[in-house]
């Protein structure tokens, strides 16, 4: 081995789906791939808010896979710390960035604002952002554009080039070489049929491959785009015959224009009559513009522009949006997708108690979030502070995915075999990385699989498996999955309704009392244990 081996450390997607971001080093230099953000449950989006694992300062370059905020989201923190190299990517991957950023920044001062008003009532300290809109800009100013498979020197003694990766538009595979190693990673990967986007590429032969896995153990039946239409369609006839609206919580980016296709399509062959769209979401509008620029490297957008219809309104102001509270029997489509923010939640807060309205999930809802605690078919959740019963129905279409399956991730490694050294499953959850590594095992049992832990640094040597140079956070087991602000979400919003259902005022009363002798128990628990300890 040289005397100077490359090194891979992670520091995030790691036993998780959200936060990538990968570091290489070799020599002196630094080079990250994807720098992003932690989503879903609280004490995993705290992780934005600690310092870098390393020093800002001394990352060479950094190379951004695509535009997901769970990629990209933490540029402009890496920027405002003193970064001050190039950010590579791919020219649409950057003009998605332009909006995806600033969205970002702008959310980013919004909720402190909103902790803010909260902290200074209680006389806490105020609460800084991750970063602000400023600091989007000026990370967006760092990008710069290189072609998919063109080669680049993102620092002395690194050579890279992009792969396509078929999951949103721009999007990337990396493929790194340092120090006679050459490495692959995936990044997101999309499905075969996807709308828009060819099927992943990519070259073979590798020393380690490092490979999302967020749908590892999941297998599609294979949907086309004529299926999925006819799934949508069947979706919104029910929402129509039911009366209410049909709300759908969208990605700004990508799931967003899919649905407009296949919308547009469906409006255009009369397949569903003409209902009112609503586009609600500045940030959606604003990447729809992107799509529209790149409309001819698009697949299935032969017919004019899709994202233009009699149909389609895209809201842009508030006012517009407060408007459609009094609507019925249109369809909304609005961010966040996974209900963690944005429009969507003021139109679940109107819509969700409804019987007839219907609210569809076409994405991925990650553990924590109130998308997924929705689907999972919570009967209350709470939202700004309110207590909402669900009663609209709750629809899924799965054919959406931007992801690859468990069989289309297995095609895309046997394809970038022989790979002399390991594989690394990233970005996914912990059944799903499991049964990928079983998978793996028995089709390629030589291969070394790894799952690494946030924190976890390797050394990759040529040709030999690699070798773990040091552990990972221990402190993190909690963050990666519900956490207990989640139950405690879940048994705050059942409570009232709980004591509700008991016969009598006195029985209430007792329960409350039950509940409080347990919660005093645990804390005289404590005080035994350390007035014990003072004694020894
Ligand atoms: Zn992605």
């Amino acid at each position: 081995m040289t005397s100077h081996p490359l090194r891979l450390s992670f520091h995030g997607a790691a036993r998780t789906v959200t936060g990538s971001c990968m570091e290489f080093n070799h020599d002196v230099r630094r080079v990250l791939v994807d720098c992003g953000m932690f989503q879903g449950s609280r004490t995993l989006e705290r992780l934005n808010y600690e310092p870098f694992a390393f020093h800002p300062r001394e990352v060479d370059a950094v190379i951004v896979t695509h535009a997901h905020i769970d990629h990209s989201g933490l540029l402009p923190k890496l920027v405002a710390q003193g970064y001050n190299g190039p950010v590579w990517c791919t020219p649409p991957t950057r003009d998605l960035l332009e909006h995806m950023l600033a969205d970002a920044g702008r959310l980013q001062e919004s909720e402190a604002e909103r902790h803010n008003r909260r902290r200074d009532r209680a006389g806490d300290e105020p609460f800084e952002p991750a970063y602000t809109a400023e600091d989007a800009k000026a990370a967006f100013a760092r990008c710069r554009i290189v072609d998919l498979e063109e080669a680049f020197e993102p620092a002395p003694g690194f050579r890279a080039r992009m792969w396509n990766a078929g999951h949103i538009l721009g999007s990337a595979s990396v493929e790194l070489e340092a120090g006679g190693v050459r490495v692959l990673c995936s990044g997101d990967l999309g499905p075969d049929n996807k709308a828009f986007q060819r099927d992943p590429e990519g070259p073979g032969g590798f020393d380690h491959v490092i490979c999302e896995s967020t749908y590892g153990d999941r297998l599609r039946d294979p949907v086309t785009i004529a299926e999925r239409r006819v799934l949508l369609q069947s979706e919104v006839e029910a929402a129509l015959l039911r009366g209410g609206n049909l709300v759908i919580p969208v990605f700004a980016l990508e799931r967003t224009q899919e649905l407009l296709l296949d919308l547009h399509y469906l409006l255009a062959t009369g397949a569903i009559p003409n209902v009112p769209v609503f586009i609600d979401s500045p940030l959606a509008i604003k990447v729809t513009g992107v799509f529209a620029r790149y409309a001819a490297d698009l697949e299935d957008t032969a017919q004019a522009n899709v994202f233009e219809h009699p149909s389609f309104h895209f809201v842009t102001d508030v006012a517009g949006s407060v408007a459609l509270n009094a609507m019925s029997g249109a369809i909304i489509m609005a961010a966040s997708g996974m209900c963690e923010g944005g429009r969507i939640r003021h139109h679940l807060l109107h819509n969700l108690h409804r019987r007839d309205s219907t609210v569809l999930f076409v994405g991925y809802q990650a553990q924590g979030s109130l998308g997924r605690v929705i689907l999972e078919g919570a009967q209350r959740v709470r939202i700004s502070g309110e207590d909402v019963r669900v009663r609209a129905q709750i629809r899924v279409i799965q054919s959406y995915s931007a992801h690859a399956d468990q069989g289309e991730l297995l095609d895309w490694i046997a394809a970038r075999m022989p790979i002399a050294g390991s594989l690394f499953l990233d970005h996914g959850e912990a059944e799903a990385q499991e049964t990928m590594r079983r998978e793996l095992q028995r089709r390629h049992p030589d291969l070394q699989v790894r799952i690494p832990e946030i924190g976890e640094e390797y050394i990759l040597p040529p040709g030999e498996p690699a070798m773990r140079s040091a552990t990972g956070r221990t402190d993190l087991d909690q963050a990666l999955g519900r956490d207990w602000q989640n139950a405690y979400a879940a048994f705050a919003s059942s409570l009232k309704h709980d004591l509700a259902r008991l016969e009598s005022d006195r029985e209430r009363e007792k329960a409350l009392a039950q509940m409080q002798q347990v919660l005093a128990s645990y804390a005289s628990h404590k005080e035994r244990r350390a007035r014990r300890s003072r004694r020894q």
